[in-house]
């Protein structure tokens, strides 16, 4: 088998120190193992996405020395692969059309809210009749499509970096929108998860590695791969990198984008060389290396679970 991996940035902002460290990892596994590293740009929020983000994303990548062997590859350009996707579901029963307004779902989560219940959809359209559904369509509602989610499954993987990790489907807030609203018979803007599965079984990823805010995310996306019928791959979550009172790093922390570093004056192969040890330590305790180098001695079992803090000094 051949390793494949890949790093999937949304170009709604510059590339991000954090994405910037999920690539490196994904770069030194594809190396440590002779495999492909892929670049795909996912660019379907169409207000939030912009070129200059993902020239930005291109250029700072290139300047990291982290080069990839497949792609840009961007899903503004793939949105028929993920409609056909969504319609097999739609076919097979796996999803079906909601018609709920935004208005009823507020009411329904303030119930839920004043029960002291976590927030979720109760599955209210999953069995509706043809009649019924005829009925809301003429009351010219649109639909989203969601996903069965079976809330008595446990899911369950093997982390490569965290070791088995178990979630309940119940808490995994009902059954799961995949497409955004739209008018009687057509699927509207495909989301993130389903994107990102049919993406993933379609450029043959074997490893996905990312940071570990995408756990949830892993539970949901492992029900669509058994749903459309394909393996699921290995899943990697990485620590996330933390300011020094121990929060993720965000903008308010100051310099976050790589293309500031740069401006800033620091070098790329020092900046690359510090990113890999956010998080991972080499096993014979070297602190300089080149990505060549740590590639080498690259494996999962040296990266931490715990967030890796970002320091100054
Ligand atoms: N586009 C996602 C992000 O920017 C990454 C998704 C993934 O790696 O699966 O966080």
């Amino acid at each position: 088998m051949t390793v494949r991996v890949r790093i999937a940035p949304s170009p709604t902002g510059s590339l991000h120190i954090g994405t910037a460290r999920t690539a490196v990892f994904n770069w030194l596994y594809a190396h440590h193992e002779g495999g492909q590293f892929i670049l795909r740009i996912e660019d379907t929020d169409e207000e939030r996405s912009k070129p200059e983000f993902t020239d930005n994303i291109l250029a700072g990548l290139q300047w990291l020395g982290l080069g990839w062997d497949e792609g840009p590859f961007f899903q503004s350009q793939r949105l028929d692969l993920y409609r056909q996707a969504i319609q097999t579901l739609l076919d097979q029963g796996l999803a079906y059309r909601a018609y709920d307004t935004p208005e009823e779902l507020d009411t329904m989560r303030e119930i839920q809210k004043a029960k002291n219940q976590a927030p979720r959809y109760d599955n209210r359209h999953r069995d509706l009749t043809p009649e019924q559904q005829t009925n809301l369509e003429a009351e010219g509602r649109s639909a989203v499509i969601r996903f069965k989610i079976d809330d008595s499954r446990t899911i369950t993987w093997n982390d490569l970096v965290r070791g088995p990790v178990t979630w309940q489907a119940s808490d995994l807030g009902g059954d799961m929108v995949v497409a955004r609203a739209s008018s009687t018979g057509t699927i509207g803007q495909p989301l993130y998860n389903l994107a990102v599965v049919v993406d993933d079984i379609d450029m043959a990823i074997t490893h996905v590695i990312r940071g570990e805010d995408h756990i949830a995310n892993t539970a949901k996306q492992i029900l669509l791969y058994e749903a459309l019928g394909s393996a699921v791959p290995a899943f990697s979550h990485t620590p996330l990198i933390l300011n020094q009172s121990g929060q993720k790093l965000s903008k308010r922390d100051g310099v976050t984008s790589i293309s500031d570093f740069q401006a800033m004056g620091f070098v790329a192969p020092a900046l690359v060389n510090y990113m890999t040890l956010l998080g991972w330590s080499a096993p014979d305790g070297a602190e300089q290396f080149t990505l060549d180098e740590a590639a080498q001695q690259f494996s999962f079992d040296r990266v931490n679970k715990a967030g890796a803090k970002f320091d100054w000094d």
